[in-house]
């Protein structure tokens, strides 16, 4: 079933003032308040411009994937990725899937998954130490790097600001960009 904007937006509403809506038609309880539960956190993370049905269907590029299979593996849980990503979490579990059976059959391309996901977990380790430090964007060690990255070189970031996607150095799969942390 798809539910309009509005009907999710006071849904939210109601799940705040302590209610649940009452179950629609053609949905279990269980189901239909598991949504709800749903559609508040994703308004929480993402303003509720996010409850709007999406008519267009995003389409995932490999590297986005990869870095939000990375999440996962690195520990956050697949809800949480989904939700803070736009992306059901069905879809999520099936990536994962498939890049566990992939990265088993193909030694070279684990290997180089892994050195980004070194790369990744250290960034992850980073955060946590220099919460709420700027940083200056340090150039990229990877033999291609990304041109948007390019543009960012030197420059001087508060704490979680990054990229267009809101990327910070090294979080990006294959980025390799390096940071300075400054204060
Ligand atoms: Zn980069």
């Amino acid at each position: 079933m798809r539910y309009s904007y509005e009907f999710k937006k006071k849904c939210v509403e109601m799940y705040r003032s302590g209610v649940y809506p009452d179950t629609p038609d053609g949905i279990s309880q269980v189901c239909f308040r598991s949504k709800v539960r749903n559609w508040v956190r994703t308004e929480e993370a993402l303003g509720s411009e996010a409850l709007e049905p999406k008519h267009t269907h995003k389409q995932w590029l490999p590297d986005e994937k990869y870095a939000l299979v990375c999440q996962v593996l690195t520990g956050k849980s697949y809800l949480e990725v989904a939700i803070h990503n736009g992306v059901k979490d069905s879809v999520l579990r099936n990536w994962v899937r498939k890049y566990k059976s992939m990265a088993l059959h193909d030694e070279r391309l684990l290997k180089s998954r892994i050195a980004n996901l070194v790369i990744y977990e250290e960034m992850q380790h980073q955060k946590e130490k220099h919460k709420g430090q700027r940083y200056r964007w340090l150039p990229s060690s990877a033999k291609e790097p990304e041109p948007e990255h390019q543009l960012l070189y030197g420059k001087i970031f508060n704490y979680g600001e990054g990229d267009a996607d809101g990327n910070m150095p090294g979080e990006r799969y294959g980025c390799q960009c390096g940071i300075e942390w400054l204060d």
